[in-house]
């Protein structure tokens, strides 16, 4: 299957993306992922990237699709992917068309998760992610981990990502908003929108989006 997720920041889709990726055994690619790994890696791209993530902007598309191109070209993604975070505007959408019609391909589904903006904000703030697994995703309050700082999964480090303060997540909201809700419209004139509510327990959402998707 080849699936996109799409929600505001905080609607909970790395954490959706790996529980899925995994019931569906296909590869979880996230271009937030990708971007943070160069970052750490000390890369160019990641250079290119990290000013304007730090701004909550999006990545210029000629970073971007190039990227994410590579990643969907690997030999694990074959025989389908979830894409997290990547279209986010409608030209990285249509770029992503041309190259799956290059290859006689279609997508399957977008799964447009669906949260209130306050929740969003609430999410993020308290937000946790572990250094070693970024779908390792803890909240100060609404599900800590057991010893504060560290990963109750794999004892990695807990930390916020810098484009998790308030301001940042304000700005990310607007570009959400402005550059990448358009591409829901865009696929709905493809037939492929299904939009679940993301709020309750994550195995709840995992078990809607698993029925949305059947
Ligand atoms: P995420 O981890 O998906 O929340 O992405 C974090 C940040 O990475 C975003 O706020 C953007 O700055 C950048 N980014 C991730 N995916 C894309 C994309 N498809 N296009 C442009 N920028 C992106």
């Amino acid at each position: 299957m080849r699936i996109v997720l799409v929600g505001p920041p905080g609607a909970g889709k790395g954490t959706q993306a790996a529980y899925l990726a995994e019931n569906l055994s296909i590869p979880h690619i996230s271009t937030g992922d990708l971007f943070r790994a160069n970052i750490s890696q000390g890369t160019d791209l990641g250079r290119q990237a990290k000013s304007y993530m730090d701004a909550g902007e999006l990545v210029p598309d000629e970073v971007t699709i190039g990227m994410a191109k590579d990643r969907m070209e690997r030999p694990d993604a074959t025989g389908g992917f979830l894409l997290d975070g990547f279209p986010r505007n409608v030209s990285q959408a249509e770029a992503l068309d041309a190259m799956l019609k290059s290859e006689g391909m279609t997508l399957d589904a977008v799964l447009d998760l669906e949260v209130p903006e306050d929740e969003v904000v609430k999410r993020i703030a308290g937000r946790r992610i572990c250094r070693n697994d970024s779908s390792h995703v803890f909240h100060v309050t609404y599900s800590p981990p057991a010893q504060e700082g560290v990963c109750d999964v794999c004892g990695g480090d807990l930390y916020q990502r810098d484009d998790d303060s308030e301001t940042t997540v304000r700005k990310r909201l607007e570009v959400y908003h402005t550059q990448t809700e358009p591409i829901i419209d865009y696929y709905r004139g493809q037939g492929l929108v299904v939009t679940i509510s993301a709020l309750g327990k994550v195995t709840e959402v995992t078990q809607r989006a698993m029925a949305a998707l059947q």
